[in-house]
């Protein structure tokens, strides 16, 4: 597999020279929109300038040469979710060791450099290294790999695992950029925007870019203070630029193209280039008359044609790394290489066990991309696969409970496993290698679901204690703070119930919630032969919040997803979605929302499709935090022939109800209709003038509800709602806030 890859990755280079569709970088758009956040960066930016070149001192004066060697901590995290962007640890030693040559001038292809930048080739003199120890000072390989849906549509909030910028490089590896850097294939935040927003210090790229060309070592130019040739305040190919360095003409420099003659012998901008230097008494020192053709093979272009970088550069890079902005001059510290391990050799550490879940296989279509429930005797089996790393894997060894038809296996691939005994799966892996061993294990891998229904029409869950949802699984798959939990601090009419923790403690700077998703499943219903009506019901309360985010944005919040199954978990179909304000019925809250009366509720009544009434019909809750989202309550789950709020309400004592009440949002008059089914309702305000009044027809002997919406009562206040079945009236108050 390995192999094969690199000799894929050669064939592109060899044959098509620019293959790739991105550009190297879009650093220069993240470096615009910091400077549109904080409009005082430009001034610290010029203040930044101007000590660089005091510190660099013109050309010939007697500023002393630096000839230091500076070593530097790296670590490399990878951001992914067990797809494509799960780069191999071979693959990124590979690449640390390429970067790592072009940082000490050790890369051949210098030898391609055309013959006016051979006097300019500069050699930055510093040594990069993995890590060896961690922030916590145990032992590491220099590879931090972590499980994260913030793998796709990546952007600054991927960074949530940064080790201290002042003591690592931090380079993160991602599947795709989002919106903002679209056509990017990484980027790099300078020193000074470095300083602003020390938790986004670092290179993050596409892992697919990991050792593509030179894209890595261009965004550590970044790191060190390098700008694009023709500057950063444009794109390239628009117009003339600068980068403040004297040996890379000015230019406005190129979209890929490779080494076309075109570029690498591209004048543009640069005919006549010269400098002109001053001593330290101010008289006249030199001119220097620079190459009259563009650099179009600085790393710091976006020829992919990169094969150098001059020796202004190097001074220039090697002046950011020894200055204290964003604390660049602490990376080479004896201290901080010490604390880093930097220097040491890479330890021979033993793996990292882990795994992952695949597709069910057979079965028919499965639909979800992997498959964490499926009933204990499906036809379709959950398929488990060895995802270790850390070390080279010799060999490794499963358990798996809960009667496996393959209870223990050394499969390196995938186990495909069925279960006879229903309930939560452990599964245990231990993975090999010459150095040791580790073994990970996890009681709630999957869920192999009972097929024993629970009950049908008239089926009523409260959710009262823990002990009720024992057969109601829920999965935290990415393993974080947003997730389903039984909650004990709110209820509708106690205080328990389900509850979706999506308020974002985030701040929205990183590890945001949105790009998650987690479900909650249902026991096994039989639903066999029911005609009619018949609804699933339950009763939700919910809220955004804007707090940090600015406005509300309809169009970008949580959802809920009601799916059901009739293939024990092999497949599911949406039968429901409640999204936006709808879903977000208390509006906004800054803080952490939790429902504090019933007019906070809202029922909701899902109608089953009559091809999901069988013998053993499945549903799941599946919560889509949006970046605005804010916590869920969902309560009183029941299946119905009455739409949501009868049942609950209507005892046999009381044939009326009104909920929710208070209420603030409108509500429901719920009643039971008679023989003739005729029923007169009105309702009166605290004077007694009638606000409103209908005669209605229903079905006889039925429970029925009608919507009283908020515009029949504009007025906050009391009123009184009369219903009259048969020439028997009942009156009740009912309370808008
Ligand atoms: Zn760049």
């Amino acid at each position: 597999m390995f192999n094969k890859f690199v000799a894929l990755t050669l064939t592109i280079l060899c044959v098509a020279g620019v293959s790739r569709a991105q550009l190297p970088c879009s650093a220069d758009k993240h470096y615009q929109r910091l400077l549109q956040k904080y409009p005082q960066l430009a001034d610290y930016e010029d203040q930044f300038e101007a000590q660089i070149q005091k510190r660099i001192g013109a050309r010939t004066t007697s500023v002393p040469v630096d000839t230091n060697t500076y070593d530097i901590p790296l670590v490399v995290h990878v951001i992914h979710d067990y797809g494509t962007e799960n780069i191999s640890d071979d693959i990124l030693y590979d690449a640390a060791s390429y970067w790592a040559d072009i940082y000490m001038l050790r890369n051949a292809d210098t030898v391609d450099v055309i013959p006016p930048f051979l006097p300019y080739i500069g050699n930055p003199k510093i040594r990069l290294h993995l890590a060896t120890k961690d922030p916590n000072g145990h032992p590491t390989k220099g590879i931090d790999r972590v499980q994260s849906y913030l793998t796709m549509n990546a952007d600054d909030e991927a960074k949530y695992n940064q080790w201290d910028p002042s003591k690592y490089v931090n380079i993160w590896f991602i599947n795709t950029f989002g919106a903002a850097e679209t056509g990017a294939a990484a980027y790099a935040l300078l020193p000074s925007s470095a300083a602003y927003e020390p938790y986004y210090d670092g290179v993050i790229s596409l892992a697919s870019y990991a050792n593509y060309a030179k894209v890595i070592p261009h965004e550590l130019g970044h790191v060190l203070n390098l700008q694009h040739p023709w500057g950063n305040t444009n794109e390239p190919a628009v117009a003339c630029g600068d980068d403040h360095v004297d040996d890379t003409p000015p230019t406005m420099g190129h979209n890929p193209v490779g080494c076309s003659p075109a570029a690498l012998y591209d004048v543009t901008c640069a005919i006549g280039y010269t400098k002109t230097y001053t001593s330290s008494d101010g008289t006249l020192d030199s001119v220097v008359n620079y190459p009259d053709t563009v650099n179009a093979q600085n790393i710091m272009d976006y020829t992919y044609c990169q094969r150098m970088f001059t020796k202004g550069q190097a001074v220039r890079m090697r002046t950011a790394l020894t200055g204290p902005t964003a604390g660049r001059n602490n990376l080479y510290t004896p201290a901080n290489l010490a604390a880093t391990g930097a220097l040491a050799p890479m330890p021979d550490l033993p793996p990292i066990a882990d795994f992952i879940l695949n597709k069910a296989s057979g079965g028919g279509s499965i639909y979800d991309n992997r498959s964490y429930f499926l009933t204990f005797n499906n036809l379709a089996s959950f398929n488990f696969m060895n995802a270790s790393w850390n070390d080279t894997i010799s060999s490794v060894a499963w358990t798996f409970s809960n009667g496996a038809t393959t209870p223990t296996s050394a499969a390196t691939g995938v186990v495909s496993n069925k279960f006879s005994v229903p309930g939560w799966v452990s599964v245990s892996l231990t993975a090999n290698s010459n150095a040791g061993s580790n073994t990970l294990t996890n009681n709630h891998a999957v869920y192999a679901a009972d097929t024993a229904s629970i009950g049908g029409n008239g089926y009523f869950q409260n959710f009262t204690a823990a002990a009720d949802i024992a057969n109601w699984p829920m999965f935290n798959y990415y393993n974080n703070q947003f997730k389903w939990d039984f909650y004990t601090g709110a209820g509708l009419g106690d205080n328990t119930c389900i509850r979706y923790r999506s308020f974002d403690t985030s701040q929205r700077i990183t590890g945001i919630a949105i790009g998650d998703h987690d479900d909650f499943f249902t026991p096994a219903f039989n639903l066999a032969g029911l005609s009619g009506n018949l609804f699933v019901d339950f009763f939700t309360s919910g809220a955004y919040t804007t707090a940090g985010i600015g406005p509300y944005d309809p169009n970008v919040t949580d959802s809920l997803v009601l799916e059901a199954s009739t293939s024990g978990g092999a497949r599911w179909t949406k039968i429901a979605s409640i999204y936006g304000s709808d879903l977000a019925n208390n509006g906004d809250y800054g803080v952490e929302f939790a429902p504090t009366n019933a007019g906070q509720w809202v029922a909701r009544s899902v109608s089953i499709p009559a091809a999901y009434r069988t013998n053993n019909t499945f549903f799941r809750f599946q919560y889509w935090p949006g970046n605005e989202g804010n916590n869920l309550y969902l309560d009183k789950f029941s299946i119905s022939s009455d739409p949501a709020g009868v049942k609950e309400l209507l005892t046999s004592d009381n044939s009326f109800n009104i909920y929710p009440n208070p209420a603030t949002n409108g509500c429901f008059l719920v009643f039971k209709t008679g023989i003739s089914g005729i029923v007169n309702y009105s309702i009166k305000d605290l004077t007694g003038k009638v606000v409103y009044q209908e005669q209605k027809s229903f079905a006889p002997n039925t429970t029925e509800q009608q919507s009283i919406p908020r515009s029949l009562t504009p007025a906050a206040g009391m009123y009184f709602v009369t219903v009259t079945v048969e020439g028997n009236s009942m009156t009740q108050k009912m309370v808008i806030y």
